[in-house]
């Protein structure tokens, strides 16, 4: 991830509300393409320019080759709005941030947060090196449910945004409410984050859905796995939440997803006091049926 400057020359002297607006349509529809991570950045303004200082996933985010046809028709607008196209330098290299996937051809993908990582990630993560996706090299993700969303890749921020949120309910109501009042939120987001039919679920395997038709590639949903499991020979043996089906891995994919349903396009991690123990001996064979197949 690289740090940029955008610099916006002001050409004209149009209201500074038209400008202010202009200028916000433009970060917006680089940010629903991927190509900058924070659509609100910190920004100056004087008489003659904005400065704007955003987050890129590479070097080459900004280039026009990766602006979306919304990206390009913003752009192309800020003539007639009084503003030259914007300028771009790259500042330099953010020190412990991920780099980005940098395969040719991922084979598969992976709908995924990683909640308990701050750095940057994009929802997508590449199935054969599990570093971030740019969403600018996915064709737009469109979200039906969300009627008139701009195009691009808006809705799948919002479904990361929501995810996130509902990890932060888990991870944060407790200590901040204590136990009872905590409760609420808790159970909503256990049920939102693990729940095979919750709105949540829902939503990004649809996404997931929508990534595999453009790509041609398997695209899995990351299934949350929270807290520790009430028995943890059952956790192993478990079946696939969808199908019913084996899903049990003989290793763990990336080091993380000890489950995966091909079919379904599912994985998950088991529960952290599971993992801890040896797994049942002979169960990964038992567990072999229609839900397995070997991995990817
Ligand atoms: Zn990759
Ligand atoms: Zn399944």
């Amino acid at each position: 991830m690289y740090t940029a400057e955008l610099i916006f020359r002001i050409t004209q002297g149009r209201p500074q509300i038209e400008k202010d607006a202009a200028v916000g349509i433009v970060m917006g529809a680089l940010w629903e393409n991927g190509q900058i991570l924070d659509p609100g950045p910190p920004m100056t303004v004087t008489a003659r320019r904005y400065r704007a200082f955003v987050s890129i996933p590479e070097r080459t985010s900004l280039d026009a080759k990766q602006n979306s046809p919304a990206a390009r028709k913003r752009l192309a607008a800020l003539k007639r709005q009084g503003l030259a196209r914007p300028e771009m330098k790259v500042l330099g290299k953010d020190r412990g941030q991920l780099d980005p996937c940098e395969c040719s051809q991922p084979g598969n993908y992976i709908l995924s947060t990683a909640w308990f990582d701050d750095r940057w990630t994009s929802p997508v993560q590449c199935g054969d090196c599990f570093l971030p996706v740019p969403l600018y090299r996915i064709p737009a993700t469109q979200e039906p449910m969300m009627g008139n969303a701009p195009a691009g890749h808006w809705s799948l921020l919002q479904w990361e945004h929501y995810h996130r949120a509902c990890e932060g309910f888990w991870l944060r109501s407790h200590p901040l409410m204590g136990k009872e009042d905590a409760r609420t939120p808790e159970r909503y987001a256990v049920r939102q984050l693990e729940r095979i039919d919750s709105g949540l679920i829902k939503c990004g395997r649809r996404f997931c859905a929508m990534i595999e038709e453009s790509t041609g590639r398997p695209t899995y949903y990351a299934l949350t796995r929270l807290g520790d499991a009430r028995s943890v020979r059952k956790e192993w043996l478990r079946p696939c939440p969808a199908c019913g089906g084996a899903w049990l891995l003989d290793q763990p994919w990336h080091g993380r997803f000890c489950f995966r349903c091909e079919p379904c396009r599912l994985v998950s991690e088991i529960a952290g006091n599971a993992r801890e123990h040896l797994r049942p001996k002979g169960n990964a064979k038992a567990q072999r049926g229609k839900g397995a197949e070997k991995q990817v």
